[in-house]
């Protein structure tokens, strides 16, 4: 198999299967991602979920944070590791945010590694993940997993990001390290990973060199052999006898036997479970279709108007579900929108966005982000239900429900014309405008 058919063989698997790998650290903007990724280092995503709840409340900005002592902050954070470099990091680099960044978080990676505690690999995951870069962050799972399904040779971290670059289409690369992440996390376990049950074999390398070996005389994987070398260092193979005694200790009755093999066969049923949720999992999609009648709605909007479909006759509407104000990928989305607003608005367009928030939310978010079209405050979820874009999801590795992030476009009367459900959210603008 050459490489490109290895690479070809996993990024089709995983895009077909998992194709919304995410983090799987909470955050809600982009100064609580780095935060994260920041403590997340030699710690495990778990942990640092159940710190940073009451970290983001009592410090939600830049300017919290940096105001903070670092003893202060070791209090919230003691029960990660290194918590007290790690406390020093996180005030520092709030300072450097203030004092160099205007508090934003800088996009490129050259100025994120000069932020206390950014390494490498956190610049990377918060490149990739705030700001859509191609940027791939090796942590251990993606060192480990690239190497033994054969995709890298690396000694370092460093040469596996530059060879899997080299080869995951620069689309991919951001899901690419999710991909790699999750099923290190899950799978290909550092210890004993799980071969049996894992669907990448075929183009495992390590799995394949392990099944030639398995068979043939000198296995390592046989417990009864063990290596020695002999005096000109060349590796010999020494046969160990099981011992008979040992073997008749280790007798079990045929009652036991049974036990433990539905035991095993048990646990292999939850391993295939567990690995069919979180890399199986098909999100809900809404079941309008292009030439069905808009559903017809009425909500107030940011400023407290009552805006509803029949409000605009003649005119075309781009009306679009996004989960949450104030997140990035809402953001983003509601950013991009707002860039195009004028072209779409000289097309005869009217922007609307939908979400649960209420109005006094949406009037936050709009004022912050100067956006110049309505949000509707739909609290009880009745335009988002007629629209059916309420449903199962998966998001930072969690399948839960919620709002499935859609785009109706809806001509002038009153049929939908497009559907959008892979919305490209920090150039959604464009990827209307296209349509037209
Ligand atoms: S076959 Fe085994 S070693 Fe290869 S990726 Fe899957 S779990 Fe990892």
């Amino acid at each position: 198999m050459t490489l490109k058919e290895r690479y070809e063989g996993v990024i089709n698997y995983f895009k077909t299967n998992v194709p919304t790998a995410e983090t799987e650290l909470n955050y809600s903007n982009p100064f609580e991602l780095i935060v994260a990724v920041i403590l997340s280092a030699q710690c495990t995503d778990k942990r640092i979920n159940q710190v940073t709840p009451k970290l983001f409340r009592d410090y939600p900005t830049p300017e919290s944070l940096a105001a903070a002592s670092s003893d202060t902050i070791f209090k919230y954070i003691r029960s990660v590791s290194y918590p007290n470099n790690k406390a020093k990091h996180l005030v520092n680099m709030a300072n450097m945010l203030l004092k160099d960044f205007n508090g934003e978080i800088p996009s490129e990676i050259d100025e994120l590694v000069k932020l206390p505690g950014v390494g490498r690999k956190t610049a990377n995951v918060v490149a990739s993940v705030i700001y859509d870069k191609p940027a791939m962050a090796v942590d251990t799972h993606v060192f480990r997993v690239s190497n033994r399904l054969g995709l890298t040779k690396a000694k370092t971290p460093l040469q596996s990001e530059q060879q899997l670059i080299k080869y995951i289409p620069e689309q991919h690369v951001a899901t690419a390290h999710h991909w790699l992440i999750l099923h290190g996390r899950y799978t290909c376990l550092a210890r004993s990973p799980k071969c049996d049950v894992c669907p990448l074999t075929e183009w495992c390398r390590f799995f394949k060199t392990n099944k030639i070996n398995k068979n043939a005389p000198h296995s390592l994987s046989n417990k009864n052999q063990i290596m020695a070398k002999t005096e000109n260092s060349k590796p010999k193979v020494v046969i160990k006898k099981a011992s008979a005694s040992k073997e008749t200790k280790n007798k079990i009755s045929p009652v036991a036997k049974k036990n433990v093999e539905k035991k095993v066969a048990t646990k292999k049923a939850e391993a295939i479970n567990t690995i069919n949720e979180k890399t199986k999992f098909i999100a809900h999609s809404t079941t309008l279709k292009v030439g069905n009648k808009a559903p017809a709605f009425s909500a107030k909007d940011q400023h407290g108007k009552t805006i509803s479909l029949a409000d605009f006759k003649g005119k075309n509407i781009v009306l679009y579900f996004y989960p949450k104000d104030s997140t990035p990928g809402c953001t983003m989305e509601a950013c991009s929108l707002r860039d195009e607003y004028n072209y779409l608005n000289k097309k005869n367009f009217a922007v609307l966005g939908v979400s649960a928030d209420d109005e006094k939310m949406h009037k936050k978010f709009a004022d912050k982000y100067e956006l110049p079209f309505s949000l509707l405050a739909d609290t009880e979820m009745k335009i988002i239900k007629s629209y059916d874009v309420w449903g199962t999801k998966q998001f930072m590795g969690k399948i839960y429900d919620g709002i499935i992030r859609t785009t109706f476009i809806i001509n002038e009367k009153g049929i939908i014309s497009h559907v959008i459900t892979d919305v490209k959210t920090k150039e959604h603008g464009k990827q209307i405008l296209d349509l037209m």
